[in-house]
């Protein structure tokens, strides 16, 4: 572990350099909200790590011209940060569900994208293992946000 403090939303926007191609192949737009400017302290190759894997899947799982939107807030003690797709959505029974290890929604939909169904365990590990959390909420057809909560200096 690399402990430092990190600018949230310069991390963020290196991080979407990642799926630029993809999302322009897409024509979709990715674009990323700062209502705070936020220092943390925390590794940020874990960091980067949690945010591509979030960002990846919202590029993936939303269709051609759609938009991906990272919004970056402080919340008391707390940097919340939101992943939000206007693509193919959740559906509500599955939405604890894709967590777990090599879960994923409707294999036939998702044979195309060819993931392993382990990003999101692993995204919750991470940030479980920083005190944090995460939360989702979808809706089928509409789109998806994923919810990440950071303490901004877990060790104060
Ligand atoms: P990989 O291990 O390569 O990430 P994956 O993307 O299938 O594979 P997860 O990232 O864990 O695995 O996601 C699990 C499942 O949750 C996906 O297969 C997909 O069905 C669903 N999912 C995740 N993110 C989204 C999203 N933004 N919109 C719609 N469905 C999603
Ligand atoms: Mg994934």
């Amino acid at each position: 572990m690399n402990i430092q403090e990190i600018n949230l939303t310069e991390t963020v926007l290196s991080t979407i350099q990642l799926v630029k191609q993809t999302a322009d192949n897409k024509q979709m737009k990715l674009n990323v909200i700062e209502e705070d400017n936020l220092l943390i302290t925390g590794d940020s190759s874990r960091l980067k790590q949690i945010l591509a894997n979030l960002i990846n899947n919202a590029v993936v799982y939303t269709q051609e011209k759609g938009k991906v939107t990272v919004t970056i807030k402080k919340e008391n003690d707390y940097a919340v940060i939101r992943v939000s797709d206007n693509g193919i959505g959740i559906p509500e029974d599955e939405q604890d569900r894709i967590f777990e290890r090599f879960y994923r929604v409707d294999k036939a939909r998702s044979r195309n994208s060819g993931g392993t169904g382990l990003g999101l365990s692993i995204v919750k590990y991470l940030i479980e293992n920083l005190n944090g959390s995460i939360s989702v909420e979808s809706k089928l057809g509409l789109g998806t946000t994923f919810i990440v909560k950071l303490p901004i200096h877990p060790n104060e």
